[in-house]
């Protein structure tokens, strides 16, 4: 038989991937992945399949149905999203049923018992949901029934602790797996500050808005205009690699100097160009030139660093 396994690298979907091997089935392990992720290495498994679901869950965000967690994070929504695409892939290789790591009760707001059977209707896949890690304590499921899984061979784990599945990783020699919470960072008060202010500023939000909200210090100059200044090498070289034409692009020259981005209205460069200064190594001195490019063209303007107080009404 032939299984879609939703795997994330995280303790239960690597311990529902390998009961499901245990249960002689060709597994197809399928990676949801989106830009929310803070994952740097995403998982590793044979013949994974990753689909990206960022435009989708941008759309969810804005406008979830079953609501948010307890911050931004509309884990019911984007469940049943997960779900549609397993539907897919497993119509699409011919799969016989879909297994997760899922275990009841685990999270309060998309693993409650109520909660699973509505995403499993919401993504059209009642019945087509093995669940190895909290079968037991499940209604029987359309595999089962078939004889495809035996029902004694499914846990009755329940809960938060991680204790059991833990110590059965153990003894399956399992130590491989990302952190529980799986670096989603719609759970992040600080990231879901920026997450808020972005839908504030901004109906349409694309791919791109979601990656500079990882990166650098944020500051709100206007409704249109914000400031992304890098806080280290690595997060300067992605202020460079996220440029568009439209952006303007400031640093020190000469000096030890962030990059910063400027997205939105003109009238904020000497603003930006005096944040800027504010992070380099020439912040006291009372006049410094910052660069600036903007559609090919490099320009110049002569600033001040900004003090603290006024960084303070502008910062996200
Ligand atoms: S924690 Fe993030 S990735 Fe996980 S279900 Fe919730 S919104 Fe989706």
């Amino acid at each position: 038989m032939k299984v879609v396994v939703l795997y994330s690298g995280g303790l239960d979907s690597t311990l529902a991937l390998y009961i499901t091997k245990e249960w002689n089935a060709k597994v197809f392990p399928l990676y949801i992945s989106h830009k929310f992720l803070s994952l740097k290495n995403p998982p590793q498994a044979p013949d994974l399949k990753t689909i990206d679901v960022t435009k989708e869950l941008i759309n969810i965000i804005q406008n979830p149905q079953y609501g948010y967690g307890k911050a931004l994070n509309p884990c019911v929504d984007c469940r049943i999203l997960m779900l549609k695409k397993a539907k897919v892939y497993m119509k699409k290789i011919k799969a016989d049923f879909i297994v997760t790591g899922e275990v009841l009760d685990q999270r309060p707001m998309s693993q409650r018992f109520d909660q699973l059977m509505l995403s499993d209707k919401a993504a059209g896949v009642e019945g087509m949901i093995v669940r190895p890690l909290s079968g037991g304590l499940l209604p029987p499921t359309i595999p089962e029934q078939k004889g495809l899984v035996d029902r004694n061979l499914l846990l009755k784990i329940r809960g938060r602790s991680r204790k059991f599945t833990l110590s059965l990783a153990q003894t399956m020699d399992l130590t491989s797996f990302s952190s529980p919470s799986g670096g989603c960072l719609l759970t992040d008060p600080g990231f879901c500050r920026r997450v808020a202010d972005l839908m504030r500023s901004q109906e349409k939000i694309v791919v791109r808005d979601i990656e500079l909200l990882k990166i650098g210090r944020l500051f709100r100059l206007s409704l249109e205009t914000k400031l992304i200044v890098g806080r280290n090498e690595e997060e300067n070289k992605c202020i460079e690699n996220l440029l568009i034409p439209q952006d303007f692009f400031f640093y020190v020259p000469d000096t030890g100097s962030p990059n910063a981005l400027l997205v939105g209205d003109k009238k904020y460069i000497k603003t930006a160009a005096a944040i800027t200064v504010r992070y380099s190594d020439n912040k006291n001195e009372n006049s410094i030139e910052v660069l600036y490019k903007h559609k090919g063209k490099t320009k110049k303007v002569r600033v001040k660093a900004v003090n603290n107080e006024e960084l303070a009404k502008w910062r996200i």
